[in-house]
């Protein structure tokens, strides 16, 4: 732990300010941040075209935080789940999924999760604390540095993370300024430059601040359904006693968006709970008028979660009742879950890992 202040937390505009209050001009806080984010850069000194002296205070003042050591566990599929010590000794997860055209990342925005959703094993660890901004952009940038590690014939996809989606442990809008701040660096051209197209945040339905996301990221949205009625949505996720569905889908009628833009509907298939016809035509039912697509994911069981995985037949005839309806429906392939990396399975758990060349 250090005193020091950590370029990586701050966004463009706090870098701005942080310099001037170094008695430097704004545009070399600009000139920071399109170092700080890129490849190889670790130290004041390698940013030539900054005044010495002013590279000195810099090193004396400030830091640039960096996950130097994490461990990753490689799925047979491609999937890459990569463990990060953060600076307390607490461990968080991020999961990266290659494809021949992208390479999505699932981060993680808390560590643990106050939110008891019965079928996920990050809700065992309980709530722990939020992360910072610099702690949630630094899962992209060490992605970034494993796939460029890659020799170009084993990588999957791309060198760098092209998606993120903001899926792993916790619930990110109940750690929203530091989320915001964190898709600002993400997306800033002199910070990690992605587009605000291919990142997705999802909540499990945090009704009051869902408004405040849409007005302050042009991020995409999802919602962690999984239920057409609130007994069965209270059993799978608390949360549902306090935004219960109608009050959650009124907010996703009033969520702040461009009209090409469509919200997605996470729905985990659960046999014999929320697998039905019944409940296939009741969410087509329920999600009229939302401009909406729907991610049908198939379970993954989990030792000591008290859910079986909806066979593929099943899943084929509740995604044929939607698509009669007009919606488009994707069946999410479930990667990663044999090294525990797939949805709902992030938990720390201790594995056989090898470490990442640093
Ligand atoms: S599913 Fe998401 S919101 Fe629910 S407990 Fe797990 S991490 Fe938290």
């Amino acid at each position: 732990m250090t005193d020091k202040t950590d370029l990586r937390n701050l966004t463009q505009d706090e870098i701005i300010r942080y310099v001037e209050s170094l008695g430097q001009p704004a545009f070399r806080g600009r000139q920071i941040m399109s170092w700080l984010y890129r490849p190889g850069i670790t130290q004041f000194s390698e940013m030539t075209d900054l005044a010495k002296e002013f590279r000195q205070i810099l090193s004396d003042n400030a830091r640039i935080s960096r996950f130097t050591d994490p461990v990753l566990e490689c799925s047979s599929d491609g999937c890459v789940k990569f463990g990060f010590t953060l600076d307390d000794g607490r461990i968080i997860e991020s999961v990266l999924i290659p494809e021949p055209d992208r390479n999505t990342l699932c981060v993680s925005s808390q560590v643990g999760c106050a939110m008891g959703c019965s079928f996920c094993l990050t809700a065992t660890m309980g709530f722990i604390r939020n992360l910072i901004p610099s702690e949630i952009v630094g899962q992209v940038c060490a992605a970034d540095e494993f796939l460029r590690s890659q020799p170009e014939g084993e990588r999957i996809g791309p060198e760098r993370v092209t998606n993120v989606v903001v899926m792993g442990m916790g619930e990110p809008l109940n750690n929203l300024d530091n989320l915001l701040k964190a898709l600002s660096i993400l997306t800033e051209q002199r910070g990690l430059d992605l587009t605000n197209r291919r990142i997705t945040v999802s909540t499990c339905g945090i009704v009051p601040k869902m408004r405040h996301l849409g007005e302050n990221s042009d991020a995409n949205l999802a919602i962690s359904l999984h239920a057409t009625n609130d007994a069965t949505r209270s059993r799978l996720m608390p949360i549902n006693d306090r935004y219960p569905l109608d009050m959650l889908l009124a907010a996703c009628r009033d969520f702040p968006m461009p009209k090409r833009k469509r919200i997605m509907f996470e729905y985990i298939l659960f046999k014999g709970i929320n697998d039905s016809d019944a409940c296939a035509r009741e969410l087509a039912k329920k999600l009229r008028e939302i401009p909406c697509k729907i991610n049908l994911i198939p379970y993954n069981e989990s030792p000591g979660l008290p859910y079986e995985s909806t066979p593929m037949p099943r899943i084929l005839a509740f995604q044929k009742i939607l698509m009669d309806a007009n919606y488009s429906v994707f069946i999410r392939s479930s990667r990663g879950s044999d090294i525990s990396a797939a949805c709902g399975q992030l938990a720390n758990k201790e594995a056989d890992c090898q470490r990442l060349p640093t």
